[in-house]
């Protein structure tokens, strides 16, 4: 399906990013890897993949936070894997505080990497997306694109922007044969999601199980985590050409949380 189609899937070292990339290697893009992490793990999950799903697969250790190795990230992929035609706006991290003790370089970094990040790279990307009149942006967005928790002012107000990014580049692009919509997950359980149980706890005086029932699944009424597999079939099916009509779409996958 995504034969002959590169893809850069930033913050695809772990979670809902790599369980992304490897759905698109499973159809056949080459994919460009991202994130931090153990240097071991990373080229061995490169090589799985390459091995896995016969095509070619590169890592990147560009920092989200920083627009240059953004810039040259997109350069890379197009460089050596020839394009970059699905792009992945993934990367994301979550601080739990009250907004009056919220640390400003935690709100900076959170705005950068979950919003400024997706506008650098879109930026970068749209260039040879437009010249090759095909491309697909699929920008990770959360629940908290549509509604607000309280103690998330930095990530909230990131992933409402991303909302409004990710509207803004498809009307620019529509006529491109360009898609660009937003992903919003509700509580998925990866790394994120297993971090802020101790500041959560902290923060409403909770334990880990009261803060599991309490408060990540108390506003999802499934009771239950969505799965990384059920988040990159959906973006696998937005990367599909049979996806075509579909833009500016802000799309919940959060077991109805947001119907409420
Ligand atoms: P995760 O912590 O498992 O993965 C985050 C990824 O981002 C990792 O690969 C990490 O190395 C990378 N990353 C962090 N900072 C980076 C930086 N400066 N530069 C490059 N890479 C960086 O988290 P996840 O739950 O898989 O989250 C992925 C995305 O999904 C995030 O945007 C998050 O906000 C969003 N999301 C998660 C949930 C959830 O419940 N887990 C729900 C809604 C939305």
């Amino acid at each position: 399906m995504l034969k002959g189609k590169v893809a850069v899937v930033t913050g695809s070292t772990s979670g809902i990013g790599l369980a992304i990339a490897r759905a698109l290697a499973g159809a056949g893009a080459g994919v460009m890897l991202n994130g931090f992490g153990d240097a071991a793990d990373i080229e061995a999950e490169r090589k799985r993949i390459e091995t896995e799903f016969g095509v070619a697969a590169l890592y990147s250790p560009a920092d989200m936070s920083k627009a240059d190795e953004i810039a040259a990230m997109i350069a890379t992929a197009e460089n050596e894997l020839g394009a970059v035609d699905i792009l992945v706006n993934n990367a994301g991290i979550q601080f739990v505080s009250p907004i009056e003790e919220f640390p400003l370089e935690k709100w900076n970094q959170i705005l950068a990497i979950n919003l400024s990040a997706a506008f650098h790279a879109i930026r970068a990307a749209v260039p040879g997306m437009k010249a090759r009149k095909w491309g697909r942006i699929i920008n990770t967005a959360s629940a908290h694109a549509l509604v607000a928790s309280p103690f998330k002012s930095a990530y909230v107000a990131a992933k409402h922007g991303i909302a409004g990014l990710t509207k803004t580049a498809a009307l620019e692009t529509a006529a491109h044969g360009i898609t660009v919509n937003a992903i919003c997950p509700g509580y998925v359980w990866t790394p994120l999601v297993e971090k802020q149980i101790p500041d959560t706890m902290a923060a409403r005086g909770l334990t880990r199980d009261e803060v599991i029932k309490t408060v990540l699944l108390a506003a999802q009424p499934t009771k239950e985590f969505v799965t990384v597999e059920e988040v990159a079939a959906l973006a696998l099916y937005l990367a599909g050409d049979m996806a075509r009509s579909i833009t500016g779409a802000v799309i919940s996958i959060d077991g109805g949380w947001t119907a409420a």
